[in-house]
């Protein structure tokens, strides 16, 4: 299969030359020449094996290819499993056990698998350059580490990520620095563009980046969607619809793919945070990207949805046909609140804030009457956010085995200030 820009001013791309670009060069998104058709998928296999037959077809003809299936086996070697809720019909999709707790290892150890066999042999490392306000730079630091032929350089703000983030970036060592800028997550995401974009820097230190535009991770993301589609649909006879808690649409973007791909989903439901820009455009406004604000579910603290240019590519960049097929609502830090107190308080149930968006939504949903059988997708264990969370329930959270193995570690970060210059020196000297 051969991956053009949505800008169609690029040269046509192999999936290695794309998974290993990031970004296509005239600064557009890569997307495949046309979708394969829909997939015979059969439920009952394993998340590993239904993510090899989903994506072969965009695997087909380029030298991953005879890699897929262990690709797959090494980056799915933890379950995604769909529980029932306590309301009737309802589900969550369980995405955080993975080493960082969270959706983002799926695809963070996925691209890692892809790129460590796309530079064996290489004569130098490749350094992945990752700006993080949390949970991406942790994800991608644990799915790098120890990678041969790689690195990691991780930028975070100092003293504006919660103390147990600051601790999973900092806790890797070998392969793997972390560097806490003395600046915002902006100065962070700055520095790093000026990095990529240094070709004098890039001739002495090749780098990469490993964000949410990256087809290495929106790819795999299909998987536990079809996982969890085909065997229930096996199981009840009717599709799964889903709500998603979205920032920069990779995570719902793949849902959307997978359903394109043939997998039994019904409706997708954007939910996103106090940040509108989805909701307003899905009410049939402009799309207006714009400076994010703060929220209690930080992950989601986007204006600017990095994937929605792959979204309208996808619906041929008719307004009107892709607001048809979606619907997107917001829900404010005050509802998020509720939500994490109240299903605690009903039903013991214990959701993150992103996760609880979703289940805020879902509840709107119900009490208008909608049927179906619905499945919340949780992005991320609650004890991440136990800052947020605890005070809510009043009582502590259980940290799940793989990051407590992560929090028992040490953990280092050098001070960096916020200047190109400092950041240059330092890829250069290390
Ligand atoms: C990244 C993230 C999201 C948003 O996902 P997108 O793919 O950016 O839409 C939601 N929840 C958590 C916990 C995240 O880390």
């Amino acid at each position: 299969m051969t991956f053009i820009s949505t800008r169609n001013t690029a040269p046509a791309a192999s999936l290695s030359q794309a998974i290993a670009a990031g970004l296509a060069p005239d600064g557009g998104l890569y997307v495949p020449e046309r979708m394969p058709a829909p997939r015979r998928l059969a439920p009952g296999a394993t998340l590993a094996d239904t993510a090899a037959t989903l994506l072969q077809p965009f695997f087909a003809g380029d030298g991953l290819a005879p890699e897929l299936a262990t690709i797959c086996g090494e980056a799915f070697d933890f379950p995604a499993p769909l529980q029932p809720l306590a309301t009737p019909g309802d589900h969550v999709l369980e995405l955080f056990h993975g080493p960082t707790a969270a959706f983002k290892d799926f695809g963070a150890r996925f691209l890692a698998a892809c790129l460590a066999r796309l530079r064996r042999g290489a004569e130098r490392p490749l350094t992945i350059l990752v700006a993080t306000s949390g949970d991406t730079g942790a994800a991608v630091a644990a799915a790098f580490h120890r990678q041969p032929g790689l690195r990691v350089v991780v930028l975070y703000p100092d003293g504006r990520v919660s103390p147990r983030q600051a601790h999973q970036l900092g806790c890797f060592g070998d392969n793997v620095s972390a560097l806490r800028v003395a600046g915002s997550f902006d100065d962070c995401q700055a520095m790093v563009k000026q990095a990529l974009g240094d070709a004098g820097l890039q001739a002495q230190v090749p780098l990469s980046s490993a964000n949410s535009i990256s087809l290495g991770r929106l790819l795999p993301q299909t998987s536990y969607y079809a996982h969890a589609a085909l065997d229930h649909h096996a199981r009840h006879g009717r599709p799964l619809d889903f709500v998603i808690p979205t920032g920069n649409l990779g995570n719902a973007l793949a849902a959307i793919i997978a359903r394109e791909l043939g997998v039994p989903i019904g409706r997708i439901v954007l939910a996103t945070n106090a940040n509108r820009v989805l909701p307003e455009y899905f009410d049939g406004g402009d799309y207006a990207p714009r400076a994010s604000v703060a929220t209690i579910a930080n992950a989601m603290d986007v204006g600017a949805p990095s994937n929605f240019e792959r979204l309208r590519w996808l619906y041929d960049g008719d307004d009107a046909k892709l607001r048809a097929a979606f619907r997107s609502h917001a829900v404010d830090d005050t509802a998020i609140r509720q939500t994490i107190a109240e299903r605690y308080r009903r039903y013991g149930e214990v959701f993150c804030p992103h996760t609880a968006a979703a289940v805020h939504v879902l509840g709107d949903l119900r009490e208008r009457g909608v049927e179906g059988d619905w499945s919340v997708v949780a992005t991320a264990h609650p004890a991440k956010f136990e800052s947020v969370v605890e005070p809510l329930i009043g009582r502590a959270l259980e940290v799940p085995p793989a990051l407590a193995a992560l929090l028992a570690r040490p953990a280092h970060a050098d001070p960096l200030p916020p200047d190109y210059r400092a950041l240059k020196e330092r890829l250069l000297r290390d």
